[in-house]
């Protein structure tokens, strides 16, 4: 379309002749840059921030030099899941836009937050040792239904929905539910966010047959002190998934720091 129209001979009058074939543009969301993407391939590179996390709970490990596999944490007490991956610090500047994805009713982030998981998703996927076992099934993190009804979506399924397809896994947003709704978890520390979820999710029925022996990753888009995946990570075990790994957006960078 924009060959056709550059073809035409009389350039100067083409804005005026045909505006609605421009290419719709967009500010991207951290630089504000006028171009084409939510959030532009220049700031995804510069804010991508690589380095060594533990294997189980994806915290940074960075000061040890990659010299262990583990946090202390996950060596004293290791979780309910095997494993853990995390594309991005919950920092500057993926804080506030996960802010606005998930409270200020921004659901358009999805796309290229999405984006950006899959693309990590790819390369530690690409790069992990032989024998590593990759999730059959996506398992979106359920909210409750007045949680749900009050935000309008829910922003695990939204990411989901678009990374499960783009690396070739299926999702399934019905073998889980939340069944109890817990109050906000901002200012808990583990233990008492840890209460609070105990009871919080079940396997539906659909779950029980789909979920038995299966591999699986629940995802989310952040996590902090990794209760809400060890409480969902508990109820898969109790219906007998052989496999689970969390996959989440961002990772706070320590543990003390809520979204
Ligand atoms: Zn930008
Ligand atoms: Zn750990």
């Amino acid at each position: 379309m924009v060959g056709e129209l550059y073809s035409q001979p009389d350039m100067n009058l083409r804005p005026f002749a045909a505006p609605w074939r421009w290419t719709p543009g967009t500010a991207c969301h951290i630089c504000t840059t006028w171009q084409h993407e939510v959030v532009c391939a220049a700031c995804r590179q510069r804010f991508h921030r690589g380095g060594h996390r533990c294997r189980c709970c994806a915290t940074r490990l960075d000061g040890l030099n990659g010299l262990h596999e583990l946090c202390g944490h996950c060596v004293q007490r290791p979780p309910a899941f095997d494993h853990a991956f995390a594309a991005l610090d919950y920092a500057y500047p993926w804080d506030g836009l996960v802010t606005r994805f998930k409270f200020g009713g921004a659901c358009e982030l999805a796309v290229p937050l999405a984006g950006v998981m899959a693309e990590a998703l790819r390369v530690a996927m690409a790069a992990a040792p032989a024998g590593t076992v990759l999730p059959e099934v996506l398992l979106p993190v359920p909210l409750s239904g007045a949680r749900q009804r009050e935000r309008g979506y829910n922003q695990a399924w939204e990411l989901a929905r678009r990374v499960g397809p783009a690396l070739g896994v299926a999702v399934e947003a019905r073998w889980v539910e939340r069944v109890l709704d817990t109050p906000h978890q901002t200012g808990l520390d583990r233990m008492a966010r840890m209460h609070n979820l105990s009871g919080a999710f079940a396997v539906t029925a659909a779950g029980r047959i789909g979920l038995a022996g299966r591999a699986v990753a629940i995802l989310d888009d952040v996590m902090t002190t990794g209760a809400t995946a060890e409480a969902l990570a508990a109820t898969l075990r109790r219906a007998g998934v052989a496999h689970v790994q969390t996959w989440v957006l961002a990772r706070t960078v320590r543990d003390d720091v809520d979204p």
